[in-house]
């Protein structure tokens, strides 16, 4: 990897990034069938049968902006995918970064890093790097001298409705204006002073996601998490960065459950995912029409999709066993089809 801005150019950059096998896919076994053999290339070895029954590996070769391999960190990772769209907000731009995958496939490690061996800088993951380079710039001479106050937004989307992390779970409501101007009522915006401020409220928010539930990731992995950070200037806002763990893609594939609040979940999910790849699109190709009332995610997200100087990334996180491989190959279409032509 060289260390040459990434996407400068670029409106979107899409990326995948590969996890290692866990404990229990080591202990069962599980064939690793991903592997990353150049700086944007990715080769999924998936199983086939022959008509004869006989067994093979057929090789699926995929072509991004940048892949990394289970050996890279989450400070690597964000070098070449967020942290190019700091400047952007600094820019009076609007940035977001979307983590893509099923459960288990390492978004939320991605995004909000791991919080159970604090303060450790291996441990952090984009929420808090990318915070951290928000206040090294603020205390730039260039940027000093502008007057710009940064905030943190924390909220959840979870069947369409929106959740406030930063207030115990406040129901929230979207709301448009004359001007298609989308705004949500109520949503606590936290003045922030310090990278710990940020931390402490990603802490607060992450606790807030996760509580009340039975299983640590059931609900979660069914609801997008927003973290935005904000600069305002004077009040009027200058620039925002959006930062999206998004629900698991798998419901789209997983049509076994008759659930009925499976069923709804697993529809409003597929919309969502949907509206959004629709909506990047539309941002690739400069197109005058945005679909972004197709969801509530793309709606609030409005913004992200508008505008001279918007950018996107989006990091598509794949599980790297045998086992996982629909849903792998799943991803890596999704992210192939994101892709700026
Ligand atoms: P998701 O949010 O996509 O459901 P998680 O981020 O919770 O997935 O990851 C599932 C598990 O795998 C967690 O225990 C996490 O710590 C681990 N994990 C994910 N990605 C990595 C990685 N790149 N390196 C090491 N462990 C990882
Ligand atoms: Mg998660």
């Amino acid at each position: 990897l060289s260390t040459s801005d990434p996407i400068e150019d670029h409106r979107i950059c899409v990326c995948v990034r590969k996890r290692p096998l866990n404990k229990q896919e080591v202990a069962r076994k599980e064939i690793d069938v991903v592997s990353v053999p150049g700086k944007g290339v990715l080769l999924l070895h998936e199983p086939k049968q022959k008509v004869d029954l006989t067994k093979y590996l057929e090789n699926q070769l995929f072509k991004f902006d940048y892949s990394f391999d289970e050996t890279t960190s989450n400070d690597i990772v964000y070098r070449f995918t967020a942290k190019p769209l700091v400047q952007t907000i600094f820019d009076g731009g609007m940035a977001t970064c979307f983590a893509y995958g099923q459960t288990g496939s390492g978004k939320t490690h991605t995004m909000g890093g791991d919080f159970s061996g604090k303060n450790q800088d291996s441990s952090k993951g984009i929420y808090a790097l990318a915070a951290q380079d928000v206040f090294t710039l603020l205390s730039q001479r260039r940027y000093s001298s502008m007057g710009l106050d940064p905030y943190v937004t924390f909220f959840e989307i979870y069947n369409g409705k929106l959740f406030d992390l930063l207030n115990k779970k406040a129901k929230l409501r979207v709301l448009e204006d004359g001007k298609q101007q989308v705004q949500v009522v109520g949503l606590r915006e936290m003045y922030v002073s310090s990278v710990k401020d940020v931390i402490k409220m990603i802490e607060m928010g992450s606790a807030c996601r996760t509580s009340g539930q039975t299983f640590a990731n059931s609900n979660s992995s069914r609801s997008h998490a927003v973290l935005q950070i904000i600069l305002r200037q004077r009040n009027r806002l200058h620039g925002k960065f959006s930062l999206v763990d998004l629900a698991g893609n798998e419901r789209g594939t997983d049509v076994s459950s008759n659930d009925r609040q499976t069923l709804v979940e697993t529809a409003e999910i597929n919309r969502s995912l949907l509206a959004l790849k629709e909506c990047i699109r539309s941002l690739g190709k400069n197109s005058e029409h945005i679909p972004f009332r197709m969801s509530k995610l793309t709606h609030v997200l409005r913004d992200s999709f508008i505008g001279e100087n918007s950018k996107t990334c989006m990091i598509a996180m794949i599980s790297p066993g045998m086992g996982s491989c629909d849903y792998t190959l799943n991803t890596l279409r999704y992210a192939d089809r994101v892709k700026e032509l």
